[in-house]
């Protein structure tokens, strides 16, 4: 190649580099470091009451305070508003209060799982088993076959609430799923990979001797609720008021021999959830004040008074914006957001899915995604030209390693975010998040250094 050819190319040519040569090695120390911190919250909090628990502790250790409504905050001030235990807006006000808008990064912390229905215990042939009813988008013979815990809540018809977490801890039970064996998987096996498992299927083992050593019919059951009458205190008449919860019980681990990446349950979005909350609590007296939303049921379309497609967060805000004598709508359409979600990482055992051009790589850093959307963009918000300039100026000033990506090829598929719905409320927004491997999987992966450099991204929003 010629001289002039070679120069031209790295004068005019674009590819986001890999974060591993970008990164000098005391930041890929501090990204290792960063992700300890990202995996002790991912087993503290594996639904989206315990990741708005995690945060609160997290907030109340650096100095948030729960919001009083009408109170004027001074600059600097830090706060937080619990929306009913499963969503959560953390706020650190700034100097020029709301003025020019606030600086928003919304990610959400609910993750697909299986929900109890609401009469799940029966017995059959001898099991006691648990009916479920699977929440957000799964493949459902993953779940089959795996140590599966219990999470949630139990609200008693007198309000008292009993909180459930069983699977977790060293000597602690776990449950499971059954599959066929595939000596007699025949007839299954010829089915699709939608069909093989079906919905109904995925009854979850909780027991299996009878009161009493007794063969009396129900004997089996009547055993579980009794241990469940003895631990919590309950009948089974109060699953009927109960959020009850089937997830991996699976803890965060390394994954490779170099210790790379992460696998766990509920990367998505906790792997956002965990850097923006970080980047706000580290964040001290900024411009604009900066906004942290942890939002819940963005796995079934964010509908729900806990979803961003309710209108806390723009409540929130106005009422902030009212204190300080401001015009709430005028707030929010100065307002910027980045919508903080995962996307689909190049798969090489996959490749015919993506187009290798415009998708996202582990190890590329953190990834701004312009739309999502399906057959043609439908049910996105495609972000602006400008203010995807501004969003690149900003991390490039910063040396953040970021890298832009579609959610895999054309037809094949498509999404959405809660990206809408902030643009909805007339807010500056984009997608900006970490790529994963396996999304939506029992188990999913995500890289260390994209997950520090997501973390710096959304610092960076902060202090801009
Ligand atoms: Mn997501
Ligand atoms: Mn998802």
């Amino acid at each position: 190649m010629s001289d002039e050819a070679k120069e031209l190319k790295e004068k005019l040519f674009y590819e986001a580099p890999h974060a591993g040569v970008k990164m000098t090695a005391e930041e890929i120390d501090e990204a290792d470091s960063f992700c300890e911190g990202y995996m002790s919250f991912l087993d503290a909090a594996k639904t989206e009451r315990e990741a708005v628990e995690q945060a609160v502790e997290l907030a109340e250790m650096n100095g948030f305070s729960p919001y009083v409504p009408g109170r004027i905050y001074s600059a600097g001030s830090k706060i937080y508003y619990n929306n009913r235990g499963k969503a959560i807006i953390l706020a650190v006000t700034g100097e020029s209060g709301l003025t020019d808008g606030a600086r928003i990064i919304a990610a959400h912390i609910d993750s697909p799982r299986l929900d109890l229905r609401p009469n799940p215990l029966y017995e059959q042939d001898g099991e006691a088993l648990f009916k479920t009813h699977y929440y957000g988008g799964i493949k459902k013979y993953q779940w089959t076959a795996i140590p599966l815990a219990l999470h949630g809540v139990v609200v008693k018809k007198n309000g008292t609430t009993v909180k459930v977490r069983v699977g977790e801890d060293d000597g602690d039970p776990k449950f499971v799923i059954s599959d066929l064996l595939p000596h007699l998987a025949s007839e299954q096996m010829k089915k699709t990979m939608a069909e093989g498992i079906a919905g109904e299927d995925l009854n979850v083992i909780v027991g299996s001797r009878p009161f009493d050593g007794s063969d009396e019919a129900q004997n089996v059951k009547l055993n579980v609720l009794n241990l469940l009458f003895k631990k919590y205190g309950i009948t089974e008449a109060d699953f009927l008021s109960a959020e009850l919860e089937i997830v991996p019980a699976f803890k965060a681990c390394d994954i490779g021999f170099d210790r790379s990446l992460i696998g766990a349950y509920g990367h998505d979005d906790r792997v956002c959830a965990y850097p923006a909350l970080m980047a706000l609590l580290d964040t001290e007296l900024p411009r604009h004040t900066t906004v942290c939303v942890l939002t819940d049921k963005e796995e079934i379309g964010s509908e729900g008074n806990t979803g961003l497609n309710s209108a806390y967060m723009a409540y929130f805000i106005k009422a902030l914006a009212a204190a300080e004598g401001l015009d709430g709508e005028a707030v929010l359409s100065a307002s910027k957001c980045l919508s903080a979600d995962v996307n689909a990482a190049y798969d090489p055992n996959f490749p015919g899915v993506f187009e290798k051009n415009n998708t996202s790589y582990i190890n590329k850093g953190v990834v701004i995604t312009k739309y999502t959307g399906a057959r043609g963009k439908g049910g996105s918000s495609d972000a602006s030209a400008e203010f995807l300039a501004e969003v690149r100026r900003m991390l490039d000033d910063e040396n953040v390693v970021w890298q832009i990506g579609e959610l895999g090829k054309l037809d094949a598929g498509g999404g959405g975010t809660v990206a809408r719905f902030v643009a909805s409320l007339n807010i500056e927004v984009v997608d900006a998040g970490v790529p994963v491997l396996s999304m939506h999987a029992p188990f999913e992966v995500v890289s260390k250094l994209d997950v520090y450099s997501a973390y710096r991204a959304f610092y960076t929003f902060y202090q801009n």
